[in-house]
């Protein structure tokens, strides 16, 4: 699944900060590292992925340095034009080193690594490879930062202000490093004092590479396609002269298709819900967006192995939800080899014909998100699918068909519209104008009666006029969503709007305009919940205990609102009549049950439950139901 060559950098500095430490500290200095090169030395090693085996050579590189664009590989005849776009920084003219093996000294092997998540939930499912990665190479997770040889963070680059939050947190976490400095006993019983390597992980450290070491913030780098080389790099800083490491190669066909997730709790309790990772990467260049420069090109995984982890999810883990995730989840196609073989005539569609693809090398045989979606869905009639984050070009008729009439696929819809004027799509280059997306909005609430929409947007766009904003406030109203991640523009490097647009809407407009869209989005929410939830009986997934405490429980209804509701005892099953007698029961994570809507606050419903059920029962007598209504009473 890798690409056949792999480049990666370790670079050395002057002296090791570790000596600074066991000094001042006044502890007995044992020369752990003896630098033979004085000076700054740094090195590029390549390496062979296919095989452990580890080879020091010579490359050239070219005398106007290294940019992204040779590390993404093209395949023979691909004229795919995304290569093209990614014109990166350079990173400048890499020297060799004398002899890394010279310098070589045996350190203790790092043991225990602590991981935390910031961003999406792509981020949340690449730590699940990330931890099963490490899991593999025998070491061990532990939940506390400064207990841990190797601390990683993986990060988010998608606004500005979410590599802030990094930096800081980089920077405390040197500064705790200072405070509570790791040691290790050696043979001679003597205390040294053991490297704890700061790792930085996913998106921004794509973007920034080497800059992630400013201030010696960081010791490794690792971009979200080179996760498998993290075991070998974390040894090699620990066992070697080298300062810090890199490898931020993207990959065209890595998708962690055989490392088997392995998932934290959220709550700490017993996950009912897992997130499915089925396509990385992402073809679209919206041109505002980061997200294709630090994920690379899109790559879907294959069919049979995401139809096989959630099976096993199902029957090993007792999962009940499954959400397919991906950057553009619906655009999925698995053209491998054998999905070609399985599904010859298969074709890609657009949504309708008021969409564009950015990408325009689209089609032919193979699995598309449709047929993954009924595939996922035939696993077990009691396990809900969903999805994020698809675009709104990807909804071909074939799969708005297959969400009406299967009872287990959610009638919960994001359609990301991010602006509602078409002026401001164009600039965004989205490929639709707000007529083509309404229009969709028809068809798919003509498809599927009761559907629920969530969106993004983004609010103060370069060159947005007050008169494009308002736009944007009209399709809220006009779509009435039921949930909204609201933005305000931040200017990204590398991106088409980097390139040839202006940051030009002054910040307080921005804000302003950004609270103008959260306030829109409240106000219709509520009305609509209002009108349409209160009094309903909904079909609630129970999660667990909710924040306030085990007396209330949280679950999601089929059109993933959050529902919260006392924990009380209720039927144990659907009576056949109001007269019926029937047990009650108590509510654990994992149940069906029926929950009466009782009060609405804002996109958060509370209610109370009636009774526990089954996903297929609901479906087959909901419309027959309102008797348990009178039960209640
Ligand atoms: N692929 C998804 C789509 O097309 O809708 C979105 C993925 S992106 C990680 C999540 C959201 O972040 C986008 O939908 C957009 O609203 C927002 N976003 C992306 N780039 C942004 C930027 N430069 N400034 C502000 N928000 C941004
Ligand atoms: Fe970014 Fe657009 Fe791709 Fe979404 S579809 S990840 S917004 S480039």
């Amino acid at each position: 699944m890798l690409s056949s060559s792999r480049s990666f950098f370790l670079l050395a500095g002057q002296r090791r900060r570790s000596f600074h430490f066991q000094d001042s500290l006044n502890l007995l200095p044992r020369l752990r590292f003896k630098n033979t090169n004085n000076g700054s030395i740094s090195s590029q090693l390549s390496t062979s992925t296919k095989s452990t085996v580890e080879t020091t050579q010579r490359r050239s590189i070219p005398k106007d340095g290294i940019t992204l664009s040779h590390f993404i590989h093209k395949k023979q005849g691909d004229d795919n034009p995304i290569a093209e776009h990614f014109d990166t920084e350079d990173i400048g003219e890499i020297p060799m080193p004398a002899s890394l093996e010279e310098n070589y000294l045996q350190q203790p092997q790092p043991q225990k690594f602590h991981l935390r998540t910031y961003g999406c939930q792509m981020n949340v499912s690449d730590s699940d490879i990330v931890r099963s990665i490490l899991l593999s190479s025998d070491m061990e997770e532990t939940s506390e930062e400064m207990d841990a040889d190797v601390i990683l963070t993986n990060t988010c680059a998608i606004r500005e202000n979410a590599e802030q939050k990094i930096w800081q947190r980089l920077r405390e976490l040197r500064a705790h490093d200072r405070k509570n400095p790791l040691f290790s006993t050696d043979r001679d019983g003597l205390l040294n004092r053991k490297r704890r390597i700061i790792g930085v992980l996913g998106c921004m450290a794509e973007r920034l590479k080497e800059e992630m070491f400013r201030d010696g913030t960081a010791d490794l780098v690792v971009g979200p396609d080179a996760y498998r080389d993290l075991p070998r790099l974390i040894q090699m800083l620990a066992q070697q002269p080298v300062e810090r490491a890199v490898n931020v190669q993207l990959s065209l066909e890595e998708t962690y298709a055989d490392v088997k997730p392995v998932r934290r709790p959220v709550t700490g309790g017993v996950d009912v819900s897992a997130f499915v990772s089925i396509m990385r990467g992402c073809n679209n260049m919206c041109s505002y967006c980061v997200v294709p420069f630090t994920r690379g090109r899109e790559r879907s995984r294959e069919f049979t192995s995401i139809v096989e982890e959630v099976r096993q999810l199902v029957e090993n883990d007792q999962i009940k939800e499954v959400v397919l995730l991906g950057q553009n989840v619906n655009s999925y196609h698995d053209k491998s080899k054998e999905a070609q073989e399985s599904n010859p005539a298969a074709t890609y569609q657009l949504s309708n014909d008021g969409f564009t693809n950015m990408f325009r090398l689209r089609g032919g045989a193979g699995y598309y998100f449709a047929d993954l979606v009924a595939a996922v869905s035939d696993i077990s009639p009691e396990l809900r699918v969903r999805f994020t984050s698809p675009h709104p070009k990807d909804y071909p008729s074939e799969l708005l068909q297959l969400m009406a009439e299967r009872p287990n696929v959610c009638k919960q819809l994001h359609m990301p519209a991010q602006s509602g004027s078409s002026t401001v799509l164009k600039r965004m280059r989205r490929g639709y104008t707000r007529e083509a997306y309404l229009e969709l909005i028809n068809r798919v609430q003509s498809t599927i009666p009761d559907v629920a929409f969530s969106s993004d947007f983004i609010t103060g766009f370069c060159d947005e006029t007050e008169e494009e904003h308002q736009e944007t406030l009209s399709l809220m109203k006009l779509v009435q969503y039921d949930m909204a991640f609201m933005f305000a523009y931040s200017m990204r490097g590398k991106t088409h709007a980097h390139r040839n647009m202006q940051d030009n809407i002054p910040q307080d407009v921005k804000m302003a305009r950004l609270s103008q869209i959260i306030d829109t989005f409240r106000t219709t929410i509520q009305e609509k919940n209002e009108r349409t939830e209160l009094g309903e009986l909904r079909l609630v997934l129970v999660e667990g205990a909710s924040r306030k405490g085990d007396h209330q429980l949280n679950g999601r209804t089929d059109q993933n609102k959050r529902i919260l509701f006392d924990n009380v005892d209720c039927l144990s099953e659907l009576p056949s009549s109001s007269t019926e007698k029937s047990c009650t029961v108590a509510l654990k994570p994992g149940n069906y049950a029926v929950v009466q809507v009782t009060e609405v606050r804002g996109h958060t419903l509370k209610g109370r439950a009636l009774c526990r059920t089954t996903l297929q029962e609901f479906h087959e007598r909901k419309n027959k139901m309102d008797f348990i209504k009178l039960i209640h009473n």
